[in-house]
Formats: structure tokens, sequence, C-alpha cells
């Protein structure tokens, strides 16, 4: 099952993907959680992606094409894999394509998970992350018995620099402007399912097994 999860910041797109992951059992790859990674072991790729996700920008093509398909080479990723966060535009969705077809495969589905607008600041200013153990609240929706404390690890848990206001709110100007477009790019090539993120986290995980089917499982 080779799967890519579309959707906003803030549509529950990584909350999703840890439980799809799961289900059909293959790799969930976040270019967002790689670059993180970097990030704290403080590698030149690192600090790099952190100049573009402070500011709410997207990293080089050239830079995270080469992470994803280094990483899909990986022998994991013979079962199939789910991308969260990649691709990001356009550019990134061709060289994707451009990759599959050159390894003889090719994506099965494409989920676009959608969400009311207003919605997003909200989730997204709201969300808190464990440092540790990479478990996520919301500070309204689902926080955690102890305030600030992670329920799985007691790590204290911290706001993503780019889940600031500023960032967001350009984040979300990049996903109108960069990434919406892949909607009409795997509409036209008939790997598109549209599911309603509006819903509870159980009920849009629903949504995606039926629209993933038994297929791969
Ligand atoms: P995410 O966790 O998916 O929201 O990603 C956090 C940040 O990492 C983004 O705002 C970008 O700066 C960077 N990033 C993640 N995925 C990509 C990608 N496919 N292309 C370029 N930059 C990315």
């Amino acid at each position: 099952m080779r799967v890519i999860l579309l959707g906003p910041p803030g549509a529950g797109k990584g909350t999703q993907a840890v439980k799809i992951a799961k289900e059909f059992d293959i790799p969930h790859i976040s270019t967002g959680d790689i670059f993180r990674q970097n990030l704290r072991d403080n590698t030149d790729l690192g600090k790099l992606a952190k100049e573009y996700m402070d500011k709410g920008l997207l990293v080089p093509d050239e830079v995270t094409n080469k992470i994803v398909e280094d990483r899909l080479e990986k022998d994991d990723c013979q079962k199939g894999f789910l991308l969260d966060g990649y691709p990001r535009n356009v550019t990134q969705a061709e060289e994707l394509d451009r990759f599959l077809q050159q390894k003889g495969t090719y994506l099965d589905c494409v989920l676009n998970i959608e969400v009311e607008e207003d919605a997003l600041i909200e989730r997204i200013t709201g969300r808190r992350v464990c440092p540790n153990c990479g478990a996520t609240y919301h500070i309204k929706t689902s926080p955690p018995a102890v305030d600030n404390v992670c329920d799985k690890c007691g790590a204290q848990l911290i706001q993503r620099s780019d889940d600031k206001l500023e960032s967001v709110v350009k984040r979300l100007e990049v996903y109108e402007s960069q990434t919406k477009p892949l909607i009409e790019y795997y509409t036209k090539k008939n790997t598109l399912v549209n599911i309603d993120g509006n819903k509870s986290v159980e009920e849009v995980f629903e949504d995606i097994k039926k629209a993933l089917g038994d297929r791969g499982k």
C-alpha cells in the first residue's frame, strides 16, 4: 500500500498517519519529522531546515526530494509507505512520480484531509508536543492529565516554534499557493480521495479505512 496524506497544516495528518501506519503495517515517513529530528541532532541538514521552518517556508526541493528518495530506497518501504507532508508542491509531486515510475511502481491512493479554514489556526496554535516521545496534545481538545506534562513519558510539553501564530499564518499561505494545486494534480490522475477532517479523530480514521479498503492488507 503506497499512500500520500495531503491536507493543510492542522488537518490532523500526523495523528491519522500514526494510526494508518499501524493498521496497514507500513512505514510512516514525515518530512517534517525528519527535519525536526535533524534539528535535535544538530546536523547540517537540521540547521538548514530550521531557517525555512521557522519562517513557515518550504525547505528547498532538491534537499527534500533527496531525503525522501533515500528513505524510500530502504528495505522497509518494499511493502509500501505512507508519506505525510510530502509532496508539498507540484515540482516535488512530479519528482516522486518520476522516481516511482523508474522503480516500476505507483501510488495506490492520495488521501486529502479537508478541514474548515477557521478551525485550522486554533488547532495549530493550541497544539503541544512531547519533545521526548513525540506524543501530541491540544490545550483545549485533548489536554494532558497534568498541565504541560506528557501522559506517556512525563516529559515537559513544548510548542513547536513553527506552531506560533506568525509562522502558522505563513504556513497556511504557503499551503494555499503551493500545496493546494496538488488536489487538482492528483484528481487528474484519479488517485485522490477527499476525507472530511472536521469529524472526530476516530470517525476520520474510519472513513480513511473505508477509503483504503482492504487493499494491501
Ligand atoms: P510539517 O511537520 O509537515 O508541518 O512540516 C514542518 C515544516 O517542515 C514545514 O513548514 C516546512 O518548513 C518543512 N517541510 C516539511 N515537509 C516539507 C516538504 N515536503 N517540502 C519542503 N519543506 C517541508
